[in-house]
This record gives C-alpha cells, structure tokens and sequence, in this order.
C-alpha cells in the first residue's frame, strides 16, 4: 500500500500537466462550437487518439495507479477542459469497463479494441441499462434475452434510453433480463455489435448541457447475438442464477447487491469530472472578479464578492478529497463501510451545481451570456446529480449504508 501523502508524486504531476495541456489547446478551445453543434466532436476524440488519451491503455494505467488517484486527476484535468467533449472521450470506458468486470479474456481481447478504433478511424462504445421506466429503479427493467438454444442464440427485445453514444456505437454493452423472478440479479449483459439486424438508435435527445456529447434512445427489435455475446459465458451465468434462486428460496435473503461495491468504486470518477466543471467555473470567476471594476475599484474588492470564491474554493478542494479518499479506498481494497464512494460523488455534484451559479452571478450580464464559458459550465454542471445516480439516491444509499439496512 502506498504511504499516505497529500502530494502528487513526478510521474502523476507530469501526467497531470500534460492532460491540463490537451484541455487547455485542445478542448477548451472547440468547447464553444461543439456545444452549439450539439454533435459527437469526432475530430477531437481523433486528436486524443492520436496523443494516446482515447485509448484503454491510458486508463489502464491510470487505473493501475496504485495512490488510487490517476483517474480522479485525469477526469479532473479532461472535465475542467469541457465537459461535452470529454465525455465524448470517457464515454467508451463506461462500455469498457461492463466488459472488463464480467467478459471473459477473450470476449475482453476481442470487443474492447472494436470499442476505441485507432487514431486513423476512432469508434465509440454504449452502455445501455436505463430504460423509459427503469432508471434509478434498476430493477423494473423489462428488455429481456432469451436463450434459442437450438442455434445458440441470444434473442433481445427492449427499448433503452439516454444512452451516451447509443446507436453510433461500435460496440453496444446491453442489459437485460435472463430470469424475471429474481429481480436485478436476473440481469446478464450481452454485447450488441453495430449493424446487428433489429439494432436501432431511437431518438437522440436535444439536451440542457453535455450537449457535444450524443446520448439517444436504442430499441432492440428481435436482435440476436451469438452465445458468445453474453459477457461471461452461459456456464457462469447459469451457476450464478443457481445460487441466486437457492438464496431466494431459503426465505429470500436480501443480499448485498454486489454491483453496489462496484458503483461505490465507479462512482468518485463522476464526482471528478464535477470537480474539473466547478473549478473550470471558479478560475473563470476568480479572474473575473480581480479584473472587472465598478465603482471604481475590482469587484473582488467588496466581501460580497469575495466570500463567494471563499466558498467555491473551499467546497471544491473538500470535493476533490472525498473523491480522492473513496479513490484511494477503492484501489486499496478498503470497504466502503459509509458508502465514501456516493458521499464523494453527491457532494462533488452538489458542489459544481453550486459553484457553476455562483460563477455566473459573479459574471453578472456576462456570465449569462455565451460569450462566456461559466453558462456553458453550469448547463453541463446539472448532469452530475442525475447520471451515476442521483443525489436522491446517493442519499439513500448513504443513509441506507448508515443504518445498516439493505440496498437494493
Ligand atoms: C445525459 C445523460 C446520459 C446518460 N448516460 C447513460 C448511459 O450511458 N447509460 C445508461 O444506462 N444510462 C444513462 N443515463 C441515464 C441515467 O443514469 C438516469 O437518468 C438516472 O439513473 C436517473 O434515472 P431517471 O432519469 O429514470 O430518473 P428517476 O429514477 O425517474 O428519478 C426521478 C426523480 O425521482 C427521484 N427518485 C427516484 N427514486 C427515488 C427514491 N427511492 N428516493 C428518493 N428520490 C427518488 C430521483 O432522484 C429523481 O430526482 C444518462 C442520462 C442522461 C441524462
């Protein structure tokens, strides 16, 4: 276990710099346009690509950061950049990682490299769980596979929605129901390929904020998958309803969903990507308020003004070390005993939805404006306390963790 420490060491700083660089020349600078264009910014995604940040292998890394804090600084640094377009260049990895938690090495070499293309034809990925009637509540999904054994078949039929990148993804992760009966541990996940007859992108959503980055509806009409689509594999998936079946019958035992664990480990790189949007609001503020004058001296120079950037710089540094806490938990192993994962990813959120108004108030007629980036921040700000689960539910399952009652 690394030795605890507040500072970045070389390598992380050098990485962090060089991430600052790209959002800086790159993202930052077509943030504006892509926004208005409400487009996947392919040539952006190409040119991360090209430098080695649209890949698996520079997450990997960072994953493998063994401080736990590599992908927190690298959301943080991306995010701060634009928050539509670095999700444009996250988004995959939300894919990557269903396949990389329950695929086999095989299933893993094959479709994670169809996911990101190279930097000559890059590709994209879905995740695809939320449905019309199944978004916090999970398990009221109804998008069902159902074996054919005779041709060793997956046949799904079901209508997901807000997917990021859904219908102009490669690769499509689907969720789905296998067995009715036993709620969300029913579900299996099976990779949908582009191009499969019955895949089709429904509506794409005109939205609030995140706007470079697509997230549309997906229907799935009769669409069948080889056997080898089920991530994971049909040995492990009936040995897991076996045991699932057997724990309902003896008296239905309300288990710990084990994807609980996993969320509380994904969720502090939302709240990083918040960090990056409330800070890339803030330093716009600060520089603001030292420059801008009215009555005859800088507006930083009345204490209305500047309480308010006392606060936004202290909410998001207290932000940023419950993300970097939970993160370093995660990587070490730690059990998530006040569930430290949703408490980073609920006041990281909270904050950038905070921060990003008070970042336009300080603007004044300027920050409502689109010439100026912190109305563009505060749209895209909203997203955090919804995508990941809400603030609600990450409430929940706070108090839940707390009290020591079961979640589900
Ligand atoms: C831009 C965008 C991108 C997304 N990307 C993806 C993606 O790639 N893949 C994917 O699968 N999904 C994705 N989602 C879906 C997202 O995860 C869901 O929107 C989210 O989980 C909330 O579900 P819902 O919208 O159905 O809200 P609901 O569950 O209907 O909630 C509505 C309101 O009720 C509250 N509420 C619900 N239940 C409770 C409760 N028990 N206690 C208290 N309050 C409660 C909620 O907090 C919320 O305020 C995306 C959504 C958006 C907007």
């Amino acid at each position: 276990m690394a030795e605890f420490t507040m500072e970045l060491n070389d390598e992380q700083k050098e990485v962090r710099d060089w991430l600052h660089g790209f959002a800086a020349d790159v993202i930052r600078p077509a943030a504006a346009e892509w926004d208005e264009r409400e487009e996947t910014p392919w040539p952006v995604i190409q040119e991360a690509a090209k430098v080695g940040i649209y890949s698996l292998d520079f997450y990997a890394q960072q994953y493998f950061d063994p401080t736990g804090l590599g992908i927190p600084m690298a959301m943080e640094e991306l995010f701060w950049g634009d928050a539509g377009i670095a999700l444009s260049i996250v988004g995959t990895g939300l894919a990557a990682v269903g396949v990389l938690a329950n695929g086999t090495e095989e299933q893993i070499g094959t479709w994670i490299p169809q996911m990101y293309g190279d930097a000559s034809d890059v590709k994209v990925a879905a995740f695809c769980s939320s449905e019309p009637d199944a978004g916090s509540d999970v398990a009221s999904m109804r998008t069902r596979a159902v074996y054919d054994e005779a041709k060793d078949e997956w046949v799904i039929n079901g209508t997901k929605t807000w997917a990021t990148n859904g219908g102009i993804a490669n690769v499509h992760v689907v969720v789905a129901v296998v067995d009715p009966e036993l709620g969300s541990k029913g579900h299996a996940s099976f990779i949908v390929p582009a191009g499969t007859p019955g895949l089709a992108q429904g509506q794409k959503f005109k939205k609030h904020g995140i706007r470079a980055s697509h997230t549309a509806e997906v229907i799935l009409d009769n669409v069948r998958v080889p056997g080898s689509c089920l991530l994971g594999g049909k040995e492990k998936l009936d040995e897991r309803l076996a045991r699932a079946r057997e724990k309902a019958k003896q008296g239905g035992e309300r288990v710990k969903n084990a994807a609980m664990a996993t969320f509380e480990a994904s969720r502090p790189a939302v709240g990083a990507m918040a960090v990056g949007t409330a800070r890339a609001a803030y330093e716009v503020a600060l520089d603001y308020a030292k420059t801008r004058e009215q009555f005859g001296r800088p507006i930083i120079d009345n204490q209305g003004v500047a309480f308010q950037l006392a606060d936004m710089r202290t909410s998001i540094d207290a932000a940023r070390l419950l993300v970097w806490r939970a993160s370093w938990m995660a990587v070490n192993g730690k059990p998530f005993t006040a569930a430290e994962g949703s408490m980073s990813k609920l006041f990281a959120s909270e904050t950038a939805k905070q921060v990003t108004g008070q970042a336009i108030q300080i603007l004044g007629g300027n920050g409502y404006t689109r010439e100026y980036p912190v109305e563009r921040m505060h749209r895209d700000a909203a997203i955090y306390t919804i995508f990941e689960g809400t603030s609600e539910i990450q409430r929940l399952v706070i108090a839940r963790t707390l009290a020591g009652t079961p979640i589900r």
